[in-house]
């Protein structure tokens, strides 16, 4: 339910719906405007009874919000939400577009380390690597997990870039909040409810993947599960759905891009190599990705794709994705003046 206040409605009209809501045996969460106040209740299970609230002078209209999502809403929240990555970096409203790249899985020092250092040299300010890899197959290679951790640790020291991982399990939270900035959950588990609940209760940013098959309102729930445990710090990442298409490995769905910023303040990302699965294809989908609106991206590179132990084929060589770093900046800034 949204409580939407009158213009007038003072700090003590405020305080007393808020009273009233909380002996309802609701949560109240005040949403302040520009414009008006509004006031948002969750913590119900079904329809609310208005009765408590009706003959209040300070309120202008009630709005029953049927969506099973309602803190990442608009509604609930009209103004963008920004999240800080580390101490200078942002993500979301008119912060600058967001670049993440680095390889699918960490493998190696060297590897890693090589991967950094080309990062720096070419102004990408986020390195990803996976260290926990749910696999398909239980054959293929599954992360060198606590290992990796280590290393992520010791090159995010040496080098002074942010560090994402993906945490797979809520018992890894802690561990891998220690190591990394960012956590990452992944699309086989978005609907991983206890992982969502363990991820809320921290406050490192999370960059939450939309699964597989999952529809726009159930990514969004999903991301409800981590706000509600008092997590605010989540980046939305569209990463290709299944249909019946297997040209590529996911179908980009870009549209999902303007639309979920319509339903949700949340920034929202844009990962090219997991939706199109092809090396040739990420560069210009990253691109149609500007256009729509997108906060930023997430690229697969390796110093060797030829030789990567997960997801070579979608990965770019360096030089590819200095080119495509090339291509982003002149592009938001054309996007930024004209778009
Ligand atoms: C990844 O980013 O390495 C990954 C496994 O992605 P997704 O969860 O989108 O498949
Ligand atoms: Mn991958």
């Amino acid at each position: 339910m949204l409580i939407v206040l009158h213009h007038s409605a003072t700090a003590k009209d405020v305080a007393q719906i808020k009273k009233t809501i909380t002996r309802m045996g609701l949560k109240p969460v005040a949403i302040p405007g520009a414009e008006r106040t509004a006031i948002g209740v969750i913590g119900n299970k079904g329809w609310i009874d208005e009765a408590p609230l009706k003959d209040n002078k300070a309120i202008q209209e009630i709005i029953h919000v049927t969506k099973p999502y309602k803190l990442v809403s608009r509604d609930f929240h009209p103004a963008d939400t920004v999240v800080t990555l580390g101490k200078k970096i942002a993500v979301g409203g008119k912060s600058p577009f967001l670049l993440i790249a680095g390889p699918c899985a960490v493998e190696s020092r060297e590897q890693m380390m090589r991967t950094a250092k080309f990062l720096k040299k070419i102004g990408v300010p986020v390195l990803r690597g996976g260290a926990y890899k749910p696999r398909t197959s239980p054959h293929s290679f599954q992360g060198l997990r606590e290992g990796g951790l280590e290393l992520l640790n010791d090159v995010r020291k040496e080098t002074g870039l942010l560090v994402v991982t993906e945490v797979v399990s809520p018992e890894h939270v802690g561990i891998v909040s220690k190591n990394v900035d960012i956590l990452q959950v992944g699309a086989r588990n978005m609907q991983n409810f206890d992982l969502l609940n363990e991820v809320g209760r921290t406050k490192k940013p999370v960059i939450l993947k939309r699964g597989l098959s999952a529809t726009v309102e159930e990514w969004l729930a999903s991301a409800e599960y981590i706000l509600l445990g008092g997590n605010p710090n989540v980046v939305l990442c569209e990463r290709g759905i299944r249909t019946f298409e297997t040209a590529t490995r996911n179908t980009a769905d870009l549209a999902v891009i303007p639309l979920v910023k319509a339903l949700s303040h949340l920034p929202v990302i844009f990962d090219p190599s997991h939706a199109t699965g092809k090396r040739k294809l990420v560069g210009p989908m990253a691109l149609a990705s500007v256009v729509v609106g997108s906060h930023g991206v997430m690229i697969e590179a390796h110093p060797e794709p030829e030789h990567a132990l997960s997801d070579g084929p979608q990965s770019l060589h360096f030089k590819e994705l200095e080119k495509v770093k090339d291509q982003l900046d002149r592009l938001v800034g054309y996007a930024k003046k004209n778009l």
